[in-house]
């Protein structure tokens, strides 16, 4: 049943790997390129299959193109991941002993915190206390910077949480390495990372699911336990009544 490979296959899988991830538009319109390139019959709804076709050649390399969200927008992406057994063993080729140190105490900031992020100061402060050898911060700083250059960070205003390449590829080394902490979303079912939590009940959600699932809701409620929603959501007017004047 599986389609064969063809060069429009090869093409779209050589512009992943340049790439590492791509907006699920932007996988669309390579799809498109690809296939008018190599000559290859054009099907608009038939991304997924196309992938699909990809990922047979991958597995015997244990790597796949998976779909996954992005935390800040909710927009799909596409990312060409490693599936190797310990996914952040196979970042080892790339970094040193001790960067792979302040990754990881980094990536426990970020998971640990209420809202999935860790500020440059905090990961900064790490730099003197790890185990493997101490960081200067300015080295520190250009480490995170590499990070945030090779997608496994991303960095606004200052506070780093993990990149969407990162958690699509790392999601079942995060789910079991930090079991009591690590949520799915309770509306996408995927790792929440950038999340809201419920004060009661303690469920997740991302912000653009909350946001799409409040909205038209004239009072923000856990959807588990049905609790008053406290968090703010973007987007979604707080009790759901407008104040006149
Ligand atoms: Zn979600
Ligand atoms: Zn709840």
């Amino acid at each position: 049943m599986a389609a064969q490979m063809t060069d429009a296959h090869r093409r779209f899988l050589q512009m992943m790997m340049c790439k590492g991830i791509v907006e699920g538009s932007e996988a669309t319109n390579l799809h498109k390129h690809c296939c008018e390139t190599d000559k290859v019959y054009y099907e608009h709804d038939k991304l997924d299959d196309f992938i699909g076709t990809i990922n047979g050649k991958l597995q015997p390399l244990f790597m796949q193109i998976r779909k996954g969200i992005s935390q800040d927008d909710g927009k799909v992406h596409y990312a060409l991941v490693n599936l190797a057994e310990t996914e952040i063993t196979q970042m080892a080729s790339d970094y040193t002993e001790t960067e792979l140190e302040l990754f990881r105490k980094t990536m426990d900031l970020i998971i640990l915190s209420e809202n999935g992020f860790a500020s440059s100061t905090d990961i900064l402060n790490l730099a003197d206390q790890l185990k493997t050898k101490r960081m200067k911060k300015k080295e520190a700083e250009q480490v995170l910077k590499v990070f945030v250059e090779d997608k496994w960070l991303s960095e606004k205003n200052g506070e780093y949480t993990l990149h969407t390449r990162c958690i699509i590829e790392m999601e079942q080394y995060i789910l079991r390495n930090y079991q009591d902490v690590a949520k799915k979303c309770n509306i996408c079912h995927s790792l929440a990372i950038q999340s809201q939590g419920c004060e009661s009940c303690g469920i997740r959600m991302h912000l653009p699911c909350a946001t799409k699932y409040f909205r038209g809701q004239t009072e923000p409620r856990c959807p588990n336990c049905n609790e008053f929603w406290s968090c703010d959501t973007p987007g979604v007017s707080g009790m759901g009544f407008q104040t006149h004047h």
